[in-house]
Formats: C-alpha cells, sequence, structure tokens
C-alpha cells in the first residue's frame, strides 16, 4: 500500500488515499471527537471496494466501481492507522471503533467477514468495537446470517455496531436514492429482531436526509422497536452526486442550535435520535466519502482540503 495524499488535522480527523494495487486507489480516515482525547475515543473509517456498484444518489464513491478488496486489502488500512499510532499493536484505546463504512457496500464483500473474525487477535485492543454499515442490498442473505454469527461469537455485549442506512419512508424515493434491489423494512425490522440480544448496541437506521424526503415516525413504528432500533441523521454530504442529483441538506451542518422538526416528531414516538454534524473543523478537512478519491482520479493529484460534513457513508 502507497500512501499518495492525505489531509487533515492530527487533533480531528485525517484521511488519506492509497494505490492500493496498481493504478488503484482507496481512501480512508481515522478521527477523534474532542474534546475527547484518543485515549477514550479513536474512529477509523475504511473501505472495502474499489468505489462501489450501488450508485447511491448522494454518494461519489458509486460514481466508479473497480471490484473489492481482499481481506489483507482491508486490513491493511487498519494496521497502517494503528502501527503509526501504536507500533506494538497494543491500542490502549476505550472506545476503539473499526468502521467499514468508506467507499464499498461492505455486505457485497465476504472479505469484510473475514476481517471482522480476524481483528480480535491481531490487535491488543480491548476497546475494539466494528461497526458495519450497509444499504442492506438484496442477495446479501448470506453476509447477514454469518455477521450475526460473528457478532454473537466475537463481540457480544454491545462491542459492535450494526448500522443501515434508509434514507427515507418512502418507498419509491428510496428506491431513487439507492438504486439497487434491497431488503424491505419488514425484512431489514426481522434480521434486526434476531440480531439484537440482550446487552446489545440498539442498531442504528441511518438517514442522510434530504429536503423534501419524507421520515415519518408512523411508519418506522409499524415496522422498528424503539428499543432495539435508534435513528441517526446526518447531513447530506455536498458530493459532486448530491450537486447534480439536486439533493440538499435537511439538516444543517453549520447551525448547530436548530431544532429539527422531523426529529422531535421522532422523539416523541419514542426513538432514541442522534443528529450526527460532526466537528466544525472537520467539515473544512475534506473527509468526505468517495469524494477524496474521485477528486484524486479526476485531478490526478492528492487533495489538499474540501468542504464535507460527515466521514461516514451509506
Ligand atoms: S452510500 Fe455506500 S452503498 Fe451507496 S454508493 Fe456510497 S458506498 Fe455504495
Amino acid at each position: 500500500m502507497r500512501i499518495v495524499g492525505s489531509a487533515g488535522k492530527d487533533d480531528i480527523a485525517v484521511a488519506s488515499i492509497a494505490e492500493i494495487r496498481d493504478g488503484r486507489y482507496i481512501e480512508f480516515v481515522e478521527s477523534v471527537q474532542p474534546p475527547l482525547p484518543r485515549t477514550k475515543k479513536w474512529v477509523l473509517i475504511v473501505s472495502t471496494m474499489f468505489g462501489c456498484p450501488v450508485g447511491c444518489l448522494m454518494c461519489d464513491a458509486g460514481g466508479h466501481y473497480g471490484g473489492r478488496l481482499t481481506k489483507s486489502e482491508i486490513i491493511s488500512q487498519i494496521d497502517h492507522l494503528v502501527e503509526s499510532r501504536y507500533p506494538d499493536r497494543s491500542v490502549d484505546v476505550e472506545k476503539f471503533k473499526v468502521q467499514f463504512a468508506r467507499m464499498g457496500e461492505p455486505s457485497l464483500n465476504p472479505a469484510v467477514l473475514d476481517a471482522l473474525e480476524d481483528l480480535p487477535d491481531r490487535y491488543h485492543a480491548p476497546g475494539l468495537m466494528p461497526s458495519v454499515s450497509s444499504v442492506a442490498p438484496s442477495g446479501s442473505e448470506r453476509f447477514f446470517d454469518r455477521l450475526m454469527d460473528i457478532k454473537t461469537n466475537l463481540y457480544s455485549g454491545g462491542r459492535f455496531q450494526l448500522q443501515l442506512s434508509i434514507h427515507t419512508t418512502d418507498t419509491q424515493l428510496r428506491d431513487k436514492l439507492i438504486p439497487v434491489r434491497k431488503w424491505s423494512f419488514k425484512k431489514i425490522s426481522a434480521y434486526g429482531q434476531a440480531f439484537h440480544e440482550a446487552g446489545d448496541r440498539k442498531i442504528t437506521l441511518n438517514s442522510a436526509l434530504a429536503d423534501g424526503m419524507p421520515f415519518d415516525p408512523d411508519v418506522l413504528l409499524r415496522y422498528f422497536d424503539p428499543e432495539k432500533f435508534l435513528i441517526k441523521m446526518t447531513p447530506v454530504n455536498p458530493t459532486y452526486q448530491a450537486r447534480s442529483n439536486g439533493l440538499a441538506s435537511y439538516i444543517e451542518p453549520l447551525n448547530e442550535e436548530k431544532r429539527y422538526e422531523v426529529v422531535t416528531r421522532l422523539r416523541e414516538a419514542g426513538f432514541e435520535v442522534i443528529v450526527s454534524i460532526g466537528e466544525l473543523e472537520e467539515n473544512l478537512i475534506g473527509s468526505n466519502c468517495g469524494q477524496y478519491v474521485t477528486r484524486h482520479l479526476n485531478e490526478n493529484s492528492p487533495v489538499s482540503g474540501g468542504y464535507t460534513y460527515e466521514i461516514q457513508r451509506h
């Protein structure tokens, strides 16, 4: 793996692009969450594919697809970041999150599961907490069945986070935003009910909510138990794709004080809701999904900045 560019600030977030095979690029991110020091929380966000075949309307990673990463290519991103800070691989961090949530839909790559099985032996990291973020495409049943086993065997008791991106409660608009066949809410709900055991973290339903997209608590309540599912809302990043598809963000990342009617209604319905806008300075780092490599490929030069909000996709 050869690092070809990186940008950011050590005390917030650093995004890197690496050439991992001849002429093929990936990106990964590490971040902390001020005011928490790295010893309290350190988040790595890694890619699982070269680009992504799903092509969500708000995501630049879907602009190209060049195949899956192997297990060792996925792990090499984690190794690089861990060894740069903890050369003996002893990660003395209370909450060490490894998110499979950068370029690529993880459930379309079984090597993600192989990597998940390897992590606990690879590092001495009592705070290790992996997180898989997916749009739950059709055909991913075997992946999710095995994921459930791995979670139960290796990461029980709240040491794993599952995030499923739904974006809107309107089925037709969801089909437009995530233009592949995917699990219905009924199927996501049934899987989540089976996945969630006592002591586990709630399953996160993600939404990068665009202006005008319905997000109806009544629809959610029909399928999702607030005891087992929580809602995370993020801004729609100003990616090339989002702009060209006319998607504006419902969440205003520069207006932290703003109260959102949708969020109020979800809370009144009993859901725990996280509005995740990231650090203001992080916004200036350019650590947004897919945007990094896309720009690198377009301009053929390492990028040094940007204006983005959230460092995870899906
Ligand atoms: S949001 Fe995730 S699934 Fe959708 S195109 Fe981007 S990487 Fe792929």
